[in-house]
């Protein structure tokens, strides 16, 4: 082998070995001791609403043994999918106008692969079912009854969704508002139970590398086929490894008009921090349409490469969850109006 070659092929071990995360000759050579050891990221979760916190035990339960942070947010925002108690995400979740539980869901990785299906039924995981459209197959959406059928072909459980409590609601619902769709009534319901949430979360884990999750089972008693932000790559999530991620919830059709996560990522890029981000692209949205902004709930969340956070909403009320090596903790996001 020329000297040229051996030299080629000894650099391209030792970048393969430091990409790998290791050091090949920091013991034994002095001289090539010189070369970076790899700096290990401190590994970060977060997410929507105090359901979050247990949603990112999930997720840290991956991200401390040094796991991708694509495992980590699929592995999170599943605790809440399965949770029937939890009326906004996947099992339990309120149904639309007729007494049907769809799920809208998607994921992103941080080379910007993306997966999301939306008004998916009778599976409870929609975001394995997003990973899984992200992973087998060549499209990056699946709607409706293709959803479905994807799901069960490919040995998801076909399970009733709606559980007693859900139902129940439901019914009463329909005696007042007689199967008018209306697109917020979070304020309507009674005993000031909001109509919607959504558990969306972004990580990084100690690679640097980000991913983001969001799943739910949309603006309860939605019409039929309604789709929110939560499945939209851009409004609900938005993922872009060298700057940061964000997600949303609150109403979805704010949301998808200023395609929401997609520009706090942007504002991000341009140098603004996390919460400044969120809070302009809320601004955004009270902008475009002050009255309406008034009446009704979103917030942003996001994490940057630099592992900041931070969250802002239009009304008050939007928690989000942190969790990391030194910190455990439900925040209150700032917010526009009182
Ligand atoms: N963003 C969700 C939707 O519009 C609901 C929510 O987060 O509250 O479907």
């Amino acid at each position: 082998m020329s000297d040229r070659r051996k030299f080629v092929k000894f650099s391209l071990l030792s970048s393969a070995a430091i990409l790998a995360g290791k050091n090949l000759f920091a013991k034994t050579n002095t001289t090539i001791a010189l070369l970076p050891v790899p700096v290990k990221n401190e590994p970060i979760v977060i997410s929507t609403w105090d359901f979050g916190k247990e949603a990112n035990a999930g997720a840290w339960e991956v991200l401390k043994r040094g796991g991708r942070a694509l495992d980590a947010v699929e592995a999170g925002v599943k605790i809440p999918e399965a949770d029937p108690d939890n009326q906004s995400v996947g099992l339990g979740g309120r149904p639309d106008r007729d007494g049907r539980v769809t799920l809208d869901a998607c994921i992103m990785d941080e080379n910007s692969k993306c997966g999301s299906l939306a008004c998916l039924e009778h599976v409870v995981h929609a975001i394995s079912v997003a990973r899984m459209v992200m992973e087998k197959t060549p499209h990056v959406m699946l709607v409706g009854d293709g959803a479905t059928q994807f799901a069960l072909e490919n040995g998801f459980k076909k399970e009733k969704l709606l559980t007693p409590k859900s139902e129940r609601e439901w019914k009463e619902w329909l005696k007042t508002n007689k199967y008018a769709p209306k697109n917020n009534i979070e304020n309507e319901l009674p005993g000031g139970i909001k109509n919607h949430d959504t558990i969306g979360m972004v990580a990084m884990d100690n690679n640097g590398n980000l991913s983001g999750a969001c799943t739910t089972s949309g603006m309860a008693y939605k019409m039929h086929g309604r789709v929110g932000d939560s499945p939209i790559i851009g409004a609900g999530l938005y993922v872009d490894n060298e700057v940061g991620a964000a997600t949303s919830t609150g109403v979805g059709e704010e949301v998808i008009r200023i395609v929401g996560s997609h520009l706090v990522v942007e504002l991000m890029r341009q140098g603004m921090e996390p919460e400044e981000a969120c809070k302009k692209a809320v601004e955004r949205i009270v902008t475009r349409n002050p009255e309406q902004a008034k009446t009704v709930q979103v917030g942003f969340l996001a994490l940057s490469k630099s592992g900041k956070f931070g969250a802002y909403a239009l009304q008050k009320g939007f928690t989000y969850a942190v969790r990391s090596g030194g910190e455990e903790k439900i925040y209150d996001a700032k917010h526009v109006y009182p």
